[in-house]
């Protein structure tokens, strides 16, 4: 079977599996340690409505924890970032308790106690005792497989590994493992839980350490056997081309040294080479620097150490997929947002090349004997999507934009993969067509990343042929057979709203949004956005006007009376039904975007324009509006397409646009020239 599969036998977008049961109403997390309550406080914020019960043994880590609850919330408040009623929803109905006795009631267990098989057991069988037979059952341990805590259960088929990764409050991935004495409906609610709350799911199977802790442990590890060559600032400086903060950095900040004498003890079960160095041992803090301070290595120490972290990372990696742990696509991005590392493995390997990498493992093998070299050719590593998955629904193939970090923002790289998935189905007799959604619950896309755009200002062709290059996906999806339906989850904004447009047909969520905030930044939505809306629904003109030059958001019920919708719904499967159904009805009567001139409403423009609060520049409104009307007065389709890359190119020289992409960069308002 397809390894991807046999992970994720269901579907590989978490959200569109119709959940077995609701959200729970009562958690509890057992352990108030290091973790617990980080799991107890990413719980709280995400339903603050559920009451929330932490159990320890002792008294001193609760009240910890209880202060530290406090601490986030103060913290968040100061910020800005919550309100005072958010708070105090998320402070209230929690129990602080060593009295097991209360946990009866709950719907979900996450157990988070100290790292030890025979005490994780004796915790589970009290559990059980004390819960319904209904009630989920998952530990955090980081390295134990599930079947020497849970086989001893009465009822196995509810419980799993659910592993967090610190800081677990806001880190966004869980691994949540597959074994078999677990039941696929166990695996299903909680894959679906975790990602309507915010988190990033990532299916992995049952191995001593999962698959992210095997990359971590034992990259430290290796950094630790390095000191016998160079000094723990000196290593931590080498891996910072890799990780925003070397390993010995992270070992002082979680208190790591124990944890990995631990776990690669575990994995010693595979061979002597995973054998912890035993420098960890003896030392509790490392002397090393803050990331991106100046330490002095010669080349020739910084090629001997980088050689070997890459070695042990490959080694990790290659091993991983080849026993099926893990997808190649969660393990390179999951190494990006749970371990720090600024690229995927793949991604690392990929920019080497594969003499570099053969080069790499060869002298890893010698220096290290034992441990796990690639099974299968360089190419086929390779060849995986980044950022999108792909679920085959009834022969449609669903395409999930998966970047929740920066809400699904559309960069060249996804761009290239969309068309590549597009170009690869086009002509397969099997596929019916397409849907195209967004990762979680709050964005179909917030965007395009800025990418090459800041190169191209002052330089109208450059910009010109940047905005046509960018489009290249836009003109795949306007001539394909096969319909292509966006299932929009939430925000569309930007490059998002640009790709959503372009569909054949859009259903959307009740809190679905659509929004050109180009003009906020001095620029115009280059890639059709300022052509297309008007050609497809010409009775929405007068609300595009105001979308187009004065930013104005519009909501999915607008969107619907307007017609650029078709349908809304209250769910996320739902939504992904919706898709579906209209890729069906869409089957053979895909509508082409008009070609012919159309006639549009007057512009009209306040002085000063103005976006909510934000005055908007004069210069670069007057140029969307000259684009608007020149694109819509155009003979054809491509003509106007060329008229709003050109529209692009003239803003790109603007001092408008040169403002408000430096704001954009320097994280501050434009100001504009009045
Ligand atoms: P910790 O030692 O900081 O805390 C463990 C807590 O469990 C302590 O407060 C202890 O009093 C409590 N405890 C012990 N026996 C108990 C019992 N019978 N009932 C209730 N509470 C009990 O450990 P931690 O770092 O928070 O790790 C907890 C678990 O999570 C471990 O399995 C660990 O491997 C895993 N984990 C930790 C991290 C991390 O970053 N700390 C990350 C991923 C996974």
């Amino acid at each position: 079977m397809n390894q991807n599969k046999r992970l994720y036998p269901t579907s590989f977008n978490p959200l569109s599996i119709r959940p077995s049961r609701p959200i729970p109403k009562e958690i509890v997390i057992i352990g108030a340690g290091t973790i617990g309550p980080d799991i107890g406080y990413y719980l709280k914020s995400a339903i603050p409505q559920i009451k929330l019960i932490l159990v320890d043994v002792v008294d001193t880590p609760l009240k910890k924890a209880e202060k530290r609850f406090a601490d986030y919330t103060n913290k968040a408040l100061e910020k800005r970032k919550m309100k005072e009623d958010q708070a105090k929803a998320i402070l209230n109905n929690i129990e602080y308790t060593t009295d097991y006795g209360l946990i009866k009631n709950c719907d979900l267990v996450i157990e988070a106690a100290t790292e030890n098989i025979p005490l994780k057991q004796r915790i589970f069988s009290r559990i059980e005792e004390l819960v319904s037979p209904d009630t989920i059952i998952t530990s955090n341990t980081s390295s134990i497989p599930a079947d020497r805590i849970f086989s001893k259960m009465e009822k196995p088929g509810r419980t799993t590994i659910t592993h967090f990764f610190a800081p677990a409050w806001r880190s966004l991935p869980v691994e949540v493992i597959t074994w078999p004495g677990t039941s696929q409906e166990t695996v299903d609610y909680l894959f679906w839980f975790f990602a309507q709350t915010g988190k990033v799911p990532l299916i992995t199977d049952n191995a001593i350490c999962f698959m992210l802790d095997r990359i971590f442990d034992n990259w430290c590890n290796e950094a630790a056997y390095l000191l016998e060559y160079a000094t723990a600032s000196q290593i931590d400086n080498v891996a910072e081309e890799f990780v925003s903060a070397g390993p010995f950095y992270v070992l002082n900040m979680a208190n790591g040294n124990p944890i990995i004498i631990e776990t690669n003890t575990l994995q010693m079960e595979e061979g002597t080479h995973y054998r912890p160095a035993s420098i960890l041992a003896s030392v509790e803090k490392w002397v090393t620097h803050r990331p991106g301070s100046k330490v002095e290595v010669t080349e020739h120490g910084k090629g001997m150490i980088r050689d070997r972290l890459l070695g042990i990372l490959f080694s990790q990696t290659f091993d991983i997929i080849d026993r099926g742990i893990g997808t190649k696509e969660d393990l390179n991005y999951g190494c990006q947002i749970a371990l720090g590392f600024k690229k995927g493995p793949f991604d690392i390997m990929g920019e080497l090349g594969e003499a570099e990498v053969s080069r790499i493992m060869k002298k890893f093998q010698k220096e290290r004997p034992g441990f796990p070299m690639p099974k299968a050719s360089f190419a086929s590593y390779q060849d995986f999507k980044r950022y999108l998955l792909v679920d085959d629904v009834d022969g449609v193939k669903v395409i999930t934009l998966r970047r929740p970090q920066s809400m699904n923002a559309i960069s060249d790289e996804i761009n290239n993969e969309i068309l590549g998935v597009l170009k690869e189905n086009a002509n397969k007799p099997d596929v019916k067509g397409f849907v195209i959604t967004g990762y979680g619950t709050r964005a179909f896309s917030a965007g395009a990343d800025i990418g090459k755009f800041p190169q191209t200002l002052g330089n109208f062709a450059a910009a010109a042929q940047y905005a046509r290059d960018c489009a290249e996906v836009q003109l795949f999806m306007d001539q394909m057979e096969k319909p292509l339906v966006a299932a929009v989850n939430g925000l569309a904004l930007g490059g998002g709203l640009e790709i959503a447009i372009r569909c054949h047909g859009m259903v959307a969520t009740k809190n679905a949004s659509f929004q050109f905030p180009e003009i906020t930044l001095g620029i115009l939505p280059g890639i059709g956005g300022c052509i297309v809306p008007y050609r497809k629904w010409p009775q929405g003109a007068k609300l595009f006007h105001e979308m187009i030059c004065l930013a104005r958001p519009i909501h999915a019920k607008e969107a619907l009376e307007m017609g650029m919708i078709s349908k809304i719904v209250d769910n996320y499967p739902d939504l992904i039904s919706a898709a579906i159904e209209e890729v069906k009805n869409l089957q053979g009567k895909i509508k082409r975007i008009p070609g012919g001139k159309v006639e549009i409403p007057e512009i009209t423009i306040s002085d000063p324009p103005m976006a909510g609060k934000q005055t908007l520049s004069k210069e670069a409104v007057s140029i969307i509006v000259k684009t608007i009307k020149a694109g819509a007065a155009a003979n054809s389709l491509a003509e106007a397409l060329e008229i709003g890359y050109r529209g692009s190119a003239e803003i790109a020289c603007t001092d408008a646009a040169k403002e408000g992409i430096t704001a954009f960069l320097e994280k501050r308002r434009p100001e504009f020239k009045k």
